[in-house]
Order: structure tokens, then C-alpha cells, then sequence
């Protein structure tokens, strides 16, 4: 447990630091608006979330002490269908991000046209601070909190960076334990043997994959012998490079928190995979050599998947970027700024709330499977979710032909268009 966690004197939502990521959510619906036609009378309900949720997280430690955590759940809209996102454990949460990360929810489940509201939640927390049992509890008394605004037709959390199948578990015995049944719609990216769906682990990764194959045949750029370069190799970043290796592709540099490993005839994924899993990341990786972490961002390259965290190409790197399309496994990783960069270089972004909706779009099949308690295979996942992630995309590259805008706009076009729609015809209540 670091000291900063314990001992913050100021929650984070006090600190002069609102603009983060949120800021940057702000201006890209500043950016639809003249298209949003009379939609645009509606379009403050984008700017502010509809409900927000700070909860303290009072927890004893293995050590017998008592710690505090904050953790938060944001419900941005609602407007057609009930909340929808991850829950998030990291040192750096704060309640813009949160918020920020709620929205470009809403937005993804209404790029893909899924029947979703966006949320977000999250914990001020480093995860590897603590043991197995403290993130139990931790995630416990979190659900708890939580408990009141969550549900299955209110608010559906699901993994996010650092929380997994088993956090998942914890969350949906907590809420379940405490409303009296057994509640598996709760959540989703649960394990199998709860109600959980096949295909869901990999289904962020695999949706990345599959817009990727799209935007490379729309640039001209053969899969087989394409040079990748991916940032971040956990369940996104890792599932997205293995199947561009299947299909031929050459991974040629892989960056996670621990270093940046390349070799220009393409790195072993599953090798690399294998070596993340027993030394926890990719920094001493054989048959392969290690770079500064800066020289990652100039490699040439053909496909580009930024897969960590927010604000990765920024004004600062965008200009070195030398792929020729980047498909953001992501949220939100690219700034507007580094986004203007990108497209006065002519490179063909695919923006997070499509390229990296394959997760949520799987969620919302368990959510339905667990619905009706009646489970789909995985080839039957794998197939629906193909054509929705292809059908997004093409109606999406419609709308960016139609208005000579960048797939980022189109995507908000079409979305933000969706949201508010569904908010004029349902009116104002009470
Ligand atoms: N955390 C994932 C995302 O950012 C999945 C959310 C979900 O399945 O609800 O899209």
C-alpha cells in the first residue's frame, strides 16, 4: 500500500485538475455540434453527467489497519437503456476521468447501436499494493456503496483496466447477497460458471482486430506481412496482436508499463504472452531488443493500437507517428490536438468508441444470454459480434464520407444523433 493512497489529504475530485480527460470529451462534442442539425437544442444533456456517485471505501487491511479509498460511479446518460460500463482500479482515477470514461460509453453503445446508456465507475487504488483479500473487500464494500444505483435494468458494471472476471464475481455475490437472489444480469465479464459468456475475454481484442482488417482493406494494406505495432499487452493490447499474428500480420513492437521490446521480423506473441504472464510484462523478453520508451511512438509502421490509457498521442508525439492507421484499442487515448495532427498527415484513425466497442457489445450478448438463461456458443458470439463490429463501421465510414469528416466526428455524428433522438421523444420528466 503506497502512503499516497492512505494519507491523500485532498480527494481527488477537490483537486484543480476537472479539465483531464473530461476536458477533452467536452470538446469533441463541441466539435459534432454544427451537425447535430436541430438535435443540437438538446445537446447540453451531453455535457453534464446525469447522476454521479463518491463513495468512501473504509477497508481493514491484512495488517489489522484501517484504509480509505475512494471509489466512484458515474451514469452519463440513460436516455436508451440502462447504464453500461467497466469499474476501473488504478493509482491515477479521478473523477473527471471517470466521467470522461462514462460518456465515451454512452457514445460507443450508441455508435454500435446497442441498447445502452454509458457509466463508468472506478477505484483510487494500485491493485498490485494489495493482497487478494484486501481486493475482495475492497470490492465488497465498493458494490455496496455502489448498491443503491446499480442494477440490471439500471446500471450493469463489467471489467476494465485491472479488474477481471473474479472482481466481477465478488461484485455480483455482493449485490446478490444483498437484495435477497441471485442476480447474474448485474454485471457481465463474469466467469463462465456464473452465467458469464463465452467469447467475452477476448472480445475487446477481437473487435479491435476485426475494425482493423476493415480499415486496412479500405487503405490499401494487405494483413498478411503488415507491420503492428501495439501499446499495452493485457487483455486488449495482447488478444489484438495475436490475431493479427494469426492472420498473418507481423507484430513488430509491443510497449507495456515495464518496457517497449521490437523486432523488425515480427516478435513471437505467444511467446511474449507467455513471458508476461510468468515475469509481469514485456522488459526482458528474449529474441528481441529493447527500445526507450519514447521510440516506440516514430516507428514505421502499418497498424498503430494504442491499448493502455488515456492521452498516450498527444501534441507532443503525434508528429513522429509514422503509421498509416491507428485503431485505438483505448478509450480515449488520443488528444483533440493529436488528432488534428494525425489527420493533417494524412492517418486514418479508428476512434475508441468503435474500435474497441467489441467488449461492451459481448457484454450486452451475456446480458441478454443471462436474460434468458440460455447461452449462446462461441462461434455463435464470435459471428454476431463480426457482423455488428462491421456493420458499425460501414455505417460510421458512411457518415464520414457523407459529412468529409474523420471517423472520430462520424462516429459522434451518429451516436450523439442517437441519444438525442431517444431524449426529445421521451420528453422532460417530472
Ligand atoms: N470496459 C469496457 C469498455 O471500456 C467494457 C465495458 C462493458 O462491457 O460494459 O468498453
Amino acid at each position: 500500500m503506497s502512503e499516497h493512497e492512505l494519507t491523500h489529504a485532498l480527494p481527488s475530485y477537490l483537486e484543480p485538475d476537472h479539465v483531464g480527460p473530461w476536458g477533452i470529451y467536452l470538446e469533441q462534442v463541441e466539435r459534432v455540434t454544427p451537425y447535430l442539425g436541430r438535435q443540437a437544442k438538446w445537446v447540453e444533456t451531453l455535457k453534464r453527467p446525469k447522476r454521479v456517485l463518491i463513495v468512501d471505501i473504509p477497508v481493514e487491511l491484512d495488517d489489522g489497519t484501517i484504509a480509505h479509498f475512494e471509489g466512484y460511479r458515474v451514469q452519463h446518460n440513460v436516455s436508451r437503456g440502462p447504464g453500461k460500463g467497466g469499474v476501473r482500479y488504478h493509482q491515477d482515477v479521478t473523477l473527471s476521468e471517470v466521467m470522461a470514461l462514462a460518456a465515451w460509453m454512452s457514445v460507443k453503445a450508441a455508435a454500435v447501436d446497442l441498447p445502452f446508456g454509458g457509466a463508468k465507475g472506478g477505484i483510487r487504488l494500485d491493485p498490485r499494493n494489495y493482497s487478494r483479500a484486501e481486493l475482495e473487500r475492497i470490492t465488497r464494500r465498493y458494490t455496496s456503496e455502489i448498491g443503491v444505483i446499480i442494477g440490471p435494468h439500471k446500471d450493469i458494471p463489467a471489467p476494465d483496466v485491472n479488474t477481471n472476471a473474479q472482481t466481477m464475481a465478488w461484485m455480483m455475490d455482493t449485490y446478490s447477497m444483498n437484495h435477497g437472489s441471485t442476480t447474474t444480469g448485474v454485471v457481465t465479464g463474469k466467469p463462465i460458471s456464473l452465467g458469464g459468456s463465452l467469447g467475452r475475454v477476448e472480445a475487446t481484442g477481437r473487435g479491435v482486430f476485426v475494425v482493423g482488417c476493415a480499415a486496412a482493406k479500405d487503405n490499401g494494406i494487405d494483413i498478411e506481412g503488415a507491420r503492428v505495432c501495439v501499446q499495452g499487452f493485457g487483455n486488449v493490447g495482447g488478444t489484438a496482436a495475436r490475431l493479427f499474428e494469426d492472420a498473418g500480420a507481423k507484430v513488430i513492437a509491443v510497449q507495456d508499463h515495464t518496457g517497449t521490446v521490437y523486432n523488425s521480423q515480427g516478435l513471437d506473441v505467444l511467446s511474449l504472452l507467455k513471458h508476461v504472464e510468468e515475469n509481469g510484462g514485456v522488459a526482458g523478453a528474449p529474441d528481441c531488443d529493447a527500445l526507450a520508451a519514447d521510440e516506440f511512438w516514430g516507428l514505421e509502421t502499418d497498424i498503430l493500437i494504442p491499448a493502455a490509457l488515456e492521452g498516450q498521442i498527444h501534441e507532443g508525439n503525434a508528429d513522429r507517428i509514422r503509421a498509416r492507421i491507428v485503431i485505438e484499442g483505448a478509450n480515449g487515448p488520443t488528444t483533440p490536438e493529436a488528432d488534428d495532427i494525425l489527420s493533417n498527415k494524412g492517418i486514418f484513425v479508428v476512434p475508441d468508441v468503435l474500435a474497441n466497442a467489441g467488449g461492451v457489445t459481448v457484454s450486452y450478448f451475456e446480458w441478454v444470454q443471462d436474460f434468458s438463461s440460455f447461452f449462446w456458443t462461441e462461434e455463435e458470439i464470435n459471428e454476431r459480434l463480426e457482423r455488428m463490429m462491421h456493420r458499425a463501421y460501414t455505417s460510421v465510414a458512411g457518415v464520414a464520407a457523407q459529412h468529409k469528416v474523420s471517423l472520430r466526428t462520424a462516429a459522434f455524428i451518429a451516436a450523439c444523433s442517437r441519444i438525442l433522438q431517444a431524449r426529445e421523444v421521451r420528453g422532460l420528466y417530472p
